[in-house]
């Protein structure tokens, strides 16, 4: 019994860990067992940042916001600066064109393609290293500018960027895949342009003003998320007063009531499970989980 309420209170937490192991066993047979570490690793904090949700709920942006510092600053710190791998869109293309694999396209792979079936964008809000900058700069949004994402827009951007990333990576007299010197470039050009950009976007139109309207890596993962098993799942919608204090701290714009009005979980495509919208509903409607509650 007691095991029994042990793995139905951690559930979320047994699971992240599971999957994560999971995926770095895979990685880790087309690569090196520094895979495995790298992913346990980020499952095991993941994992532990969702038990203390669990124990201590009010501090659940604290942890998540720890757990986004902790990851993306190492990512940021260990894998782009100290070894020279370059996550950013633009990379992929270069790494196709020379038939060389690198970490910008596992990290399309894994966490674009495949854990977004588990937890949707979630890698926005507890791992990406720009999102560390943009979560943190102008939190206030300002909703008579609002703006929300346009798909033409992102899909116009996305082609832009696989045509330029495709265009350098054949044509140009150096791919910067295979010259390390040249990488070097792109990757602070790069972070420092989306960093910069980001920035001033988020002035004009309110935190995360990048990812809610142009990040290519959004736009490749929106098409699994709506199928993630975890999901923003309202579990008490009666208790709903209406008072959208859930829409108003959504980063994304995402009508959050309605579901809850309509008792539907949030499929939403751009959503992060940043659990703002959990955060704020103090009558305690809203949960990420796996399926709706009977009713
Ligand atoms: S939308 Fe793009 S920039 Fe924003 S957190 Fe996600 S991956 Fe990072
Ligand atoms: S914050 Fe909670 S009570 Fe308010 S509208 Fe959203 S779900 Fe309903
Ligand atoms: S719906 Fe909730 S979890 Fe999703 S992006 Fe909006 S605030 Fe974050």
């Amino acid at each position: 019994m007691a095991i029994k309420q042990f793995l139905n209170k951690y559930k979320i937490a047994l699971i992240t860990l599971g999957v994560f192991s999971m995926v770095g066993i895979v990685v880790m047979l087309f690569r090196d067992i520094r895979y495995f570490f790298l992913f346990f690793g980020i499952g095991l904090l993941d994992g532990t940042s969702r038990a203390l949700i669990v124990h201590y709920p009010g501090l659940r942006q604290f942890f998540r916001l720890s757990l986004l510092v902790l990851v993306g600053g190492s990512l940021f710190v260990g894998i782009c600066l100290l070894i020279g791998v370059n996550f950013q869109f633009i990379e992929v293309f270069f790494d196709l064109s020379a038939w060389v694999v690198t970490g910008a396209l596992i990290q399309l792979i894994v966490a674009r393609l495949i854990l977004p079936f588990f937890a949707g964008n979630a890698f926005c809000s507890r791992a990406c290293w720009n999102g560390i900058f943009f979560e943190f700069t102008n939190p206030k949004k300002n909703k008579k500018q609002y703006k929300k994402r346009s798909p033409l827009l992102a899909w116009g951007y996305l082609i832009v960027l696989v045509a330029l990333g495709l265009g350098i990576g054949f044509f140009a007299p150096i791919n910067p895949a295979l010259d390390q010197e040249t990488r070097m470039y792109w990757l602070f050009g790069e972070n420092i342009l989306i960093m910069g950009g980001g920035f001033f976007l988020t002035l004009s139109w309110g935190s995360r003003a990048y990812c809610r309207t142009l990040c290519p890596f959004l736009t490749i993962s929106s098409l699994v998320a709506p199928y993630s098993l975890l999901k923003i799942t309202p579990v008490a919608s009666s208790n709903c007063n209406s008072c959208q204090a859930c829409n108003a701290a959504c980063p994304m714009y995402i009508d959050v009531m309605q579901d809850v009005q309509d008792r539907k979980r949030v499929r939403d495509p751009y959503c992060i499970l940043c659990e703002r919208c959990v955060s704020s509903c103090n009558k305690d409607v809203l949960k990420v989980a796996m399926k709706l509650p009977k009713e």
